[in-house]
């Protein structure tokens, strides 16, 4: 999910990364600017206004990610392309809505608030040429001149909204498109209709955009990797619900006993390949400790007992549940260790470290699996 982004900070508690071919518009502008006018191309103002662009990307992602709060909606991150972004939701902590038709219309609602802050800023800037005395200016070619910022805003807004509203999903107006279709049918299957729509308008923009305009092209390209990454944040949460906790815990494993001295818990440590460990009493979970943990209580209070440093709140987990609800406590608590219990019975433990690394593998499974079905 994170390949071909770098991270650029935080924004609002949200991570914030810059997909690589964000890096494709200054370049493009660049190249498009100095076949245009050869001789008098002017970097500075360029680069401003490629700057301008950006920060309506951004402006209309800050607009989503404050709407999606409001509905309790945490983003998790975006990720940032050259004209619009993609912001990846934990759904899995979102409350769900009371009903399939909520989820519908907000859904829509969420969709439609980033190119409707496009089209204020653009009034906005409309404004700014007519209180300048330039409102004829609004209509000359080109719309998007280095030369002309004010003009430029107005038009870089309206051509944001215009195609964030195709309906290409994950773009805005793909949204609104798989809402739509999830009234008739399931999620899953709404989502894979909306991502082949989305694939197929990529196509028809890229190959259109070879004969005529370049824009087109990009576009295309962009829509294409917009589409891949969502399908990806899907795959890997389709994982973290279907998948039950049986399937990937550990049950070959070292526990502790409390009356264990924390020499003797090192010793074992040392001959695992465990960061963290179950204490059991007989067959009754007591607690759970970190090899960190014992160091340090090694360190600072020299040889005791494993019960007097262990953790004795920690989580459990049933069998049956599933990865999204294991990784929710885990994450919750801060914990690096949960132990599956049936009965009361310790019978197998989940790590941080063992999900990230079964949940990769359950992806690349499932991908190969879907592949295989589709040729
Ligand atoms: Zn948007």
């Amino acid at each position: 999910m994170r390949s071909w982004s770098i991270p650029a900070g935080r924004l609002f508690g949200v991570d914030v990364r810059l997909h690589l071919t964000f890096f494709l518009l200054p370049l493009f502008i660049f190249w498009t600017e100095s076949t245009a006018h050869a001789g008098n191309a002017n970097p500075p103002r360029d680069l401003a206004l490629t700057g301008i662009v950006l920060l309506c990307v951004a402006a209309h992602e800050l607009a989503h990610i404050l709407a999606a709060r409001r509905y309790g909606l945490i983003p998790k991150a975006v990720i940032l392309l050259p004209l619009t972004g993609v912001t990846l939701y934990d759904e899995a902590r979102a409350e769900k809505p009371a009903n399939s038709s909520a989820l519908w219309v907000r859904e829509i609602r969420l969709a439609v608030v980033g190119p409707l802050l496009n089209l204020a800023l653009a009034s906005f800037a409309v404004a700014i040429l007519t209180g300048m005395g330039h409102g004829a200016d609004l209509w000359e070619r080109p719309f998007l001149l280095p030369a002309n910022f004010p003009r430029s805003l107005v038009w870089a807004n309206l051509y944001l909204a215009g195609l964030n509203l195709l309906p290409a999903y994950p773009l805005d107006g793909g949204r609104i498109l798989r809402a739509l279709l999830s009234r008739t049918q399931e999620a899953s299957a709404a989502t894979g209709r909306a991502v082949s729509i989305s694939n197929a308008i990529a196509m028809v923009l890229m190959v259109a955009g070879l004969f005529s305009n370049n824009w087109l092209t990009m576009i295309g390209l962009i829509v294409f990797s917009a589409a891949q990454l969502e399908e990806r944040a899907l795959v890997f949460q389709s994982v973290l619900d279907s998948v039950r906790l049986e399937e990937v815990m550990l049950t070959d494993f070292a526990t502790l006993s409390p009356a264990d001295t924390l020499e003797d818990a090192l010793e074992k440590a040392v001959h695992s390949l465990q960061d963290d460990f179950p204490v059991v009493r007989g067959s009754d979970m007591v607690g759970v400790i970190s090899r960190q943990r014992i160091l340090d209580a090694l360190r600072a209070e020299g040889n005791g007992y494993v019960q007097a440093v262990m953790n004795k709140i920690f989580e459990v987990c049933a069998r049956q549940e599933s990865l999204g609800s294991a990784f929710r406590k885990l994450t919750s608590r801060n914990a690096s260790i949960i132990p599956v219990v049936e009965d009361q019975r310790l019978v197998g433990i989940v790590t941080l470290q063992n999900l990230m690394h079964s949940m990769a593998l359950l992806a690349e499974s499932r991908k190969l699996r879907r592949e295989g079905q589709e040729s």
